[in-house]
């Protein structure tokens, strides 16, 4: 079934704050079309401006420079790291229709702005427990596959070329755990490495925001071109915008 496109005079959201903040770039991608929205997001989204910390999570992705190199001069922004935050608020979310599909309340995206260098040093510190072993193996394989290594292994156990090749694995994985953790040690003296001692991520948590995924290691995942629609992406001048701008059915919004 065509489902029909619906007009500025249709949708109580369109033109008001609270639709640049969904910032859905196109009604046909709102999950809001074609139904009166329920009242209840106008003071949702007042809950998200006022859960944000000073700057707001705009002037991550909004900043021109580095926001993970602690240093002056920063480098220039070349890609973003993403990192999923998330708050308890609002409670009756995970009922409301609008955002049906999540347990949490509000989620927005942390779209750091990053350079190349600190995007290169990030990746290589967590690709290392995976290169290490790789290395390792390379190294060893042909010393179990000439014949003469091997026969001479095989002469003092059966099993010995099969568990120096195992012994390499796990070995290069710890010797490669170990690198991760020193590279990191190094890297913390001049960049964020792990997001979550950021000092903006630190203010989100006094607001109430949590790490998504409670993981040892934050997962970053790099993006060329910022995310740019959904809750979390508008731009910082939206969030300066007035309350109800613009509600187009006003009688049918309720405080
Ligand atoms: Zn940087």
């Amino acid at each position: 079934m065509e489902q029909r496109k619906l007009t500025d005079t249709e949708c109580t959201l369109y033109g008001t704050k609270a639709c640049a903040l969904l910032n859905m770039q196109d009604c046909d991608k709102c999950p809001l079309k074609g139904r009166v929205a329920d009242p209840a997001i106008f003071d949702d989204l007042r809950l998200f401006c006022d859960l944000q910390p000073e700057g707001t999570v705009a002037q991550l992705f909004e900043s021109e420079t580095c926001t993970l190199c602690k240093d002056e001069p920063k480098g220039r922004t070349a890609s973003y790291a993403v990192f999923d935050m998330a708050h308890t608020e609002p409670k009756k979310l995970a009922k409301r229709k609008w955002l049906a599909k999540q347990e949490t309340g509000f989620m927005v995206p942390l779209q750091f702005a990053c350079c190349a260098k600190c995007r290169r040093r990030i990746l290589l510190m967590s690709y290392l427990p995976l290169i290490a072993p790789i290395v390792l193996t390379l190294i060893v394989l042909p010393f179990v596959m000439i014949e003469h290594f091997a026969q001479t292994m095989r002469q003092a156990a059966g099993w010995l070329p099969f568990a120096v090749v195992v012994a390499a694995i796990a070995g290069g994985w710890g010797v490669g755990k170990l690198l991760a953790y020193l590279y990191k040690r190094k890297l913390e003296t001049d960049m964020y490495v792990d997001v979550r001692t950021h000092p903006f991520v630190l203010n989100m948590q006094e607001k109430g925001w949590r790490p998504l995924f409670n993981d040892r290691a934050p997962h970053l995942a790099f993006t060329k071109k910022r995310i740019d629609r959904g809750l979390g992406t508008a731009p910082s001048a939206v969030y300066a915008m007035p309350d109800r701008e613009k509600p187009a059915s006003e009688e049918k919004i309720s405080d």
